[in-house]
């Protein structure tokens, strides 16, 4: 199975770093499997990070990650964050986050500490304290099959029912026309 180039957009970089572990399901599937990763991921969601990231704050990330991905699994159930989860996020949203400075040319650049990577825990954490605290009933499990990802469903009649329709609306689709096709088939 190869590996996507781009990362996956939910629209919602919470969401997104939960979709950085894929098929939890079926094959678990590591999208951060390095350093590079990490940095090439922050990057792309417009976290800058510098100097080298080392494998203590890869595994920062992936630990963290799997908290999100268990505070939105509970809340797409419809059920309460237990205290340690709540903590845990807390505590990421109280590091110390990127300060915005404007430049010679007037343009916007985020400082921070040492690598970066807490200041982008800590924006991925006040992006998912945001979304938890929406409570608008529009964070769900994708149906796709196989599929585990969490997804915000920020379309206007609130109905969506996969993470990506081009991706699992497709499988659905795919597969109740391969069932009827067998169907049609059967009764020949
Ligand atoms: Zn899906």
């Amino acid at each position: 199975m190869g590996l996507p180039s781009a990362p996956l957009r939910s629209g919602r970089l919470s969401i997104d770093l939960t979709w950085t572990l894929r098929f939890r399901n079926v094959k678990p599937t590591e999208m951060l499997r390095t350093p590079n990763d990490l940095r090439a991921w922050s990057t792309s969601h417009g976290l800058p990070t510098s100097g080298r990231l080392n494998d203590h704050e890869l595994e920062q990330f992936r630990e963290f990650r799997e908290v999100l991905f268990g505070a939105f699994t509970r809340a797409a159930d419809g059920l309460a964050l237990p205290a340690a989860q709540r903590r845990l996020l807390n505590a990421a949203a109280a590091l110390p986050p990127y300060r915005p400075a404007l430049t010679r040319t007037n343009t916007i650049i985020l400082e921070h500490d040492g690598s970066g990577v807490v200041a982008a825990l800590n924006a991925i954490a006040r992006d998912a304290l945001e979304l938890l605290a929406l409570q608008d009933g529009r964070l769900r499990r994708c149906e796709g099959p196989k599929c585990a990802l969490i997804f915000h469903d920020e379309s206007r009649p609130g109905t969506r029912r996969w993470c990506d329709t081009a991706r699992c609306g497709n499988r659905v689709n795919t597969h109740t026309y391969r069932q009827r096709r067998t169907i049609r088939t059967d009764e020949a």
